[in-house]
């Protein structure tokens, strides 16, 4: 997944200029799926300085906004940044969910 390739390193870089053992981070839920980043991200780390690191994540909700008025989650497809209205089946920008942010090490 490109997306959390371009995250990924993202994360190593900030790692790399201030280590201290652990990370939290604010993940959009269509970016990528928790559970597969932080597969990705062991697999990345492993046998370097950061192989101890511990990492939190912090998912977000897919929140979209519809053209018939409705608010709330759509249906989404990973990676994707239009999601389908569960109402009127339209497509639908998202408004969350796309979110990455370190949260901690702070810079
Ligand atoms: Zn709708």
């Amino acid at each position: 997944m490109k997306e959390a390739d371009l995250v990924m390193n993202t994360i190593l870089e900030v790692l790399n200029r201030k280590y201290n053992g652990s990370i939290v981070l604010r993940l959009g839920s269509v970016l990528a799926d928790p559970t597969t980043f932080r597969m990705i991200f062991d697999l990345m780390t492993k046998n370097t300085q950061l192989t101890h690191t511990t990492l939190d994540i912090v998912t977000t909700r897919s929140l979209i906004k519809c053209e018939c008025g409705y608010e709330g989650e759509g249906i989404t497809h990973k990676g994707m940044s239009n999601a389908r209205c569960p109402i009127c089946n339209r497509n639908a920008k998202l408004t969350n969910g796309f979110e990455f942010q370190i949260l901690e090490p702070k810079k």
